[in-house]
């Protein structure tokens, strides 16, 4: 429509950015979509972004100012949910494109959430316990006036976790004079957190693979996996694979990776991994490459990229599979457990080669899915069994994988573009059913 001006997406610069990535996929899906082209255009641009600097006082006395945001992309379906990132690489234009992806994520699984993500710049693992803490604290302090229970809702990214989110909890509770368990999920269960969170991720992921195998006919035993990351997400997704049968032939982590033709022992591969956590080291400082097995041998992260295995889980951080690399990928299936691990440029040689690509709005969605479970049990103070946990989970994954896999073969397109356009029909008609007030009007919501 003549009416819309798209966002720019196109010369050198925006292709190295991922939120200018990001705006392709919507762009693509958006024709296959039922929703008016000015509320696509909305979902190009995030409602909100907040940058703030951090004081910490460090353990020698010193002084030092961190930078951190809060990005709000969108929350038409409900209070914004994502997590928040601790990294030394983070970035606005990082922040922007995950909290897209949360947009778009929630809708395709159907949770009443919009939007948002956070992150800090800092290399958590150069910080004492101490330090940590105290920087947790700080980018509270400073995003407490822009989340909420029914605002915007963080929870764990790479290098936070429930510790983590038990700090932040405490320190808005603090800054609200009241208990506000909802603020925030992926706490301790000890504190407020929901059983079956710790997996969630893992297990919305190993869900989706369950969703294949009936559906491609995969035999576990014959079916050779290589998981790139091996952290929450990649960790818990191998656990349920290998108690599956699943032949995991190799694994990564920030300093290389491991691997066996035949299969590796995963369990013990993770307590080696973990081992060197104990009360003091809030980081695994160790690696798996560095395990001492009787039959690995080390790869590097882009050899692993590179293997003859049936399914790739990219299970780390973003753009790994891009158009540099892309013709050295030979997995058929990757499930993509990491939030934008494969850019457009690749994408589009992955779909003609017919590779499936279970995209990360889906594969790993999981993980906020048992983070609305915890919201609804922080809001009403009724707790679940891992159990009901486990059901609903399987309800929503199994349910909402079917739908964007009907959706692919109905439409003759990509996994992700599916996903989009389901997602994009469901943010459509909430846009729609609101009228003007918040879209076309001058009110702030
Ligand atoms: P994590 O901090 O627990 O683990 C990250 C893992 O990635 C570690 O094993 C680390 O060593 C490894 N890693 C870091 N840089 C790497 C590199 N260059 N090459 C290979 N490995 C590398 O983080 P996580 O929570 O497991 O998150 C991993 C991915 O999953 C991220 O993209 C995150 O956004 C996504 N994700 C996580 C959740 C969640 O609930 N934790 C939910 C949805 C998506």
């Amino acid at each position: 429509m003549d009416r819309v001006r798209p966002a720019k997406a196109g010369s050198e610069r925006d292709r190295a950015s991922l939120f200018a990535d990001a705006l392709l996929r919507l762009e693509t899906a958006g024709v296959h979509a039922d929703i008016d082209p000015e509320a696509l255009e909305r979902l190009k641009h995030p409602r909100r972004i907040v940058q703030v600097s951090i004081p910490v006082r460090m353990d020698d006395g010193y002084l030092r100012i961190f930078t951190g945001y809060r990005v709000l992309h969108d929350d038409t379906r409900g209070p914004a949910k994502g997590g928040i990132r601790f990294h030394p690489d983070v970035s606005v234009d990082e922040v922007k494109a995950l909290a897209l992806w949360m947009t778009f994520k929630c809708s395709v699984v159907g949770l009443p959430f919009g939007g948002g993500k956070g992150g800090v710049i800092v290399d958590p693992k150069s910080l004492s316990r101490l330090e940590l803490e105290r920087l947790s604290r700080g980018y509270i302090r400073e995003i407490a006036p822009f989340i909420g229970p029914e605002r915007d809702v963080p929870a764990p990214d790479v290098y936070t976790n429930s510790m983590i989110m038990g700090w932040m909890m405490d320190e808005y509770s603090h800054l609200n004079g009241e208990r506000s368990p909802a603020v925030i999920t992926g706490k301790p269960v000890s504190n407020g957190g929901s059983l079956g969170r710790d997996d969630a991720t893992g297990r919305g992921a190993y869900l989706c693979i369950k969703e294949l195998e009936q559906r491609r006919e995969l035999r576990p035993e014959d079916t050779r996996v290589a998981i790139q990351g091996f952290g929450n997400a990649g960790q818990h997704v191998a656990r349920l694979l290998h108690r599956d049968g699943y032949r995991i032939v190799a694994i990564s982590d920030s300093q290389g990776g491991v691997m066996d033709p035949a299969g590796l022992d995963i369990p013990a591969l993770a307590s080696a991994k973990n081992a060197g956590l104990s009360a003091k080291s809030v980081y695994c400082l160790c690696s798996v490459h560095q395990c001492d097995l009787p039959r690995g041998q080390a790869i590097s992260n882009a050899e692993l990229l590179a293997l003859d295995v049936d399914i790739l889980i990219p299970a780390a951080l973003e753009n790994q599979i891009t158009g540099d690399n892309v013709e050295s990928v030979r997995a058929p299936v990757i499930v993509e457990v990491a939030n934008g691990p494969t850019t457009s440029e690749a994408d589009a040689v992955l779909d003609a080669r017919g590779v499936l690509v279970v995209p990360d709005i889906l594969a790993n969605a999981g993980g906020v899915t048992v983070s609305y479970f915890e919201w609804l049990q922080s809001k009403s103070g009724d707790y679940w069994t891992l159990e009901k946990v486990h059901a609903r989970l399987r309800e929503i994954m199994c349910t909402e994988f079917a739908a964007v896999h009907e959706r692919m073969e109905a439409l003759g397109v990509s996994m992700r573009t599916a996903a989009y356009v389901h997602a994009l029909d469901r943010l459509g008609a909430a846009i729609s059913s609101q009228g003007t007030h918040n879209y076309f009007g001058n009110e702030q919501a």
